[in-house]
């Protein structure tokens, strides 16, 4: 089976991230229980807005990411029986294409390169399956879509799911 997974919130947790420099710069540290069906940029005062909607523009943001927990352990076993491909579109956050595949280096060695699609609009990449927390990604997917639990896409009901990665083993017949 081809499988392409997403990075950020699949295997790397950015929300860290916002969290951690919306406290730098304004002194106020975000839970992420207070981020559920919802992003960091859509509950801080409006006049903050922009500023965390630059940040993933910012260079540095990607870098040394939290690894998803279990993402490492699992995503290496099921590489070693099914194609493992990288999808992230990460074309919109030009300086975010070096950290991603540094990150990529350190903490998932086992992904080739030729497995590492660093690119703009998914909707073109065809494999059996996706998995992505945004349904921007997966409504468009022509294989078999499953949504990855993150905060903000709690409320979707209409994707089969991995809330913990844990639980994709037996899912790949694992
Ligand atoms: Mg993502």
């Amino acid at each position: 089976m081809r499988i392409l997974v997403d990075m950020d919130e699949v295997m790397a947790d950015a929300i860290a991230r916002f969290i951690e420099w919306y406290e730098r710069d304004f002194g106020i540290k975000y839970k992420e229980e207070q981020l559920m069906g919802t992003k960091l940029a859509y509950v801080v005062p409006e006049q903050h807005r922009q500023t965390v909607l630059a940040y993933p523009h910012q260079p540095g943001f990607f870098k040394d990411l939290p690894v998803i927990d279990g993402a490492r352990e699992v995503l290496e076993q099921l590489n070693n029986r099914h194609e493992i491909y990288i999808a992230s579109a990460a074309m919109e956050f030009k300086h975010s294409l070096y950290d991603k595949y540094e990150w990529l280096d350190e903490h998932f060695p086992f992904i080739h390169w030729k497995r590492r699609i660093l690119c703009g609009d998914k909707s073109v990449l065809k494999a059996d399956v996706l998995i992505d927390d945004h349904d921007f990604n997966l409504s468009v997917f022509s294989g078999r879509p499953i949504m990855f639990t993150a905060s903000h896409n709690i409320h979707f009901t209409n994707y089969e799911r991995i809330n913990h990665w844990k639980e994709a083993l037996p899912m790949f017949d694992l």
